[in-house]
Order: C-alpha cells, then sequence, then structure tokens
C-alpha cells in the first residue's frame, strides 16, 4: 500500500509573514487528515521560522534543493545538515527549474540524492520531458536515463526516494498531461525502477506526478494506479486549492 503525498514546491515566492499565515492557517484545516502525506517545500530562509509552527502537526517540511557538499567554501550554498537543523524531513532533487537555471545534471542529482539520504531527509526527484523531446518521440528513453543515472548507487533497499514525473511543458503552463499520458509514463518508471531494484522495491516507491496539477483535475490523476500523489507549484500557493487538493486525495491508496 502506497499512502499518497500532496506536495506543494512554493518556489521563490511569498514574504516571510504571508508563509507564517499560511502555515498557522493550514494546520486546523487538515488535521482531521490521516491518508494523504502533507508537504511544502517554502525557501529556505523560511523553513526555521515554519518549522517553529508546523513541529506539533504532521506537516513535513521540504527544502527545493540543496548542495552535496557537507560544508566548506560554497559560497550561496546549504547542505544537508543544514537543512535538517531546519526541520526538514525532505529535499527536492532535479527540479526542471535547477536543471535550467543551475545546470544541474543527473550526476549531480544522484550525488545530491546519495547525500541527502546518508543525513536521512528523503529526496523527491523530479524527471520529465521537454516538449520538443515529446515530439521526437523520445520521452520514455529520457526517462530512464534520469531514472537510471540518478537510483542504480542509492540504497533504496533501507531508504525511500520519492520520484515526480513532472512534464517541463506541462509545469506552470497550465497545460496538463492527460491521466492515460501520465499513467503511461507512471508505470514505465516503477517498470524501470523494478529492472534495477526488484519489485518490493518498485512496488512501495511513491510516484508523483507534477505540471499544472489543480483541484478541478487531481481525481482523474490520482485515480491512476501508478500515480500516488503531486507535486504542486501554482495551486499549492492559495490556502483553499492546496486544502482542496489534499481533501481529494485523502481518500486514494495504491
Ligand atoms: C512544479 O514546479 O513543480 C510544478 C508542478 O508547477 P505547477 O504546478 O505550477 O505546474
Amino acid at each position: 500500500m502506497r499512502k499518497p503525498i500532496i506536495a506543494g514546491n512554493w518556489k521563490m515566492n511569498k514574504r516571510l509573514s504571508e508563509a507564517k499565515t499560511f502555515a498557522e492557517s493550514l494546520i486546523p484545516l487538515v488535521n482531521t487528515i490521516n491518508d494523504c502525506d502533507i508537504i511544502i517545500a517554502p525557501p529556505f530562509t523560511y523553513l526555521s521560522a515554519l518549522d517553529d509552527i508546523l513541529k506539533s502537526s504532521s506537516i513535513s517540511l521540504s527544502a527545493q534543493t540543496m548542495s552535496h557538499e557537507l560544508a566548506g567554501a560554497f559560497t550561496g550554498d546549504i547542505s544537508a545538515v543544514m537543512i535538517t537543523d531546519c526541520g526538514c524531513k525532505y529535499v527536492i532533487i532535479g527540479h526542471s527549474e535547477q536543471r535550467l537555471y543551475h545546470q544541474e545534471t543527473n550526476q549531480a542529482c544522484q550525488e545530491k540524492c546519495k547525500v541527502a539520504m546518508q543525513n536521512k531527509l528523503t529526496p523527491i526527484y523530479c524527471v520529465g520531458e521537454s516538449l520538443k523531446e515529446r515530439t521526437n518521440n523520445i520521452t520514455l528513453t529520457v526517462i530512464q536515463k534520469q531514472i537510471l543515472e540518478c537510483i542504480t548507487d542509492l540504497p533504496l533497499d533501507s531508504q525511500e526516494i520519492i520520484i515526480a514525473y513532472e512534464p517541463v511543458w506541462a509545469i506552470g503552463t497550465g497545460k496538463v498531461a492527460t491521466p492515460e499520458e501520465a499513467q503511461a509514463v507512471h508505470q514505465f518508471i516503477r517498470q524501470t525502477i523494478e529492472k534495477a531494484k526488484g519489485t518490493e522495491i518498485a512496488n512501495k516507491t511513491r510516484i508523483l506526478y507534477g505540471g499544472s496539477v489543480k483541484p478541478a483535475n487531481i481525481e482523474d490523476l490520482i485515480n491512476q494506479a501508478d500515480i500516488d500523489g503531486a507535486l504542486v507549484g501554482g495551486a499549492c500557493l492559495e490556502l483553499d486549492s492546496f486544502v482542496e487538493l489534499i481533501k481529494k486525495t485523502n481518500y486514494v491508496t495504491h
């Protein structure tokens, strides 16, 4: 049984006061939710303040990225231990915006996931094809490479990784993959994990969909056999839509 997840990626949004109000308001709205893991990924600078607010709730914190280095002369970078000190249980690795603007490669993602796991963080590892790659019919080749180059040497027998399939053409564009298109890629990801790591690990790995998820389309997505929740950008910034996504996901377990 895989418990579904709704994870909200705030990206570079909200002021500190807005972040605190959001977290304080969210807690009572989701305190009866037991069957969906709730994660929010605010900017680094808000993690500590939000940890103080959320630590007695079931809402977990994630960082949006991290360095693969643990300490030293890396101006501007943040390490795994720094984000765990701020209360994070999760870290997003390989988001398409990090791949695009910070040249994050599959190899770099693999190193970051390894260091994250060594520091008791669960990586939320993002994969996804560009529009050009989909048009050229190489979606599955791209996804397979992204998955294998990251997970092959990771200790998934003892630690969890969460995969987020986020077609780049669907992120922030309002164009959502159809449930069938998304399911086909999710099933392929699970088969790829199975070949690399075995059936047990493949069956327990949670695979999220991301890309223009909204309250209006979440149910059709989450009802697909291999879609175990969503990584949400735009629709996680408003309290009402984030809570609606969580409530609609709370009853679906694959
Ligand atoms: C994201 O950036 O991870 C994302 C899925 O964004 P949006 O929901 O806005 O498409």
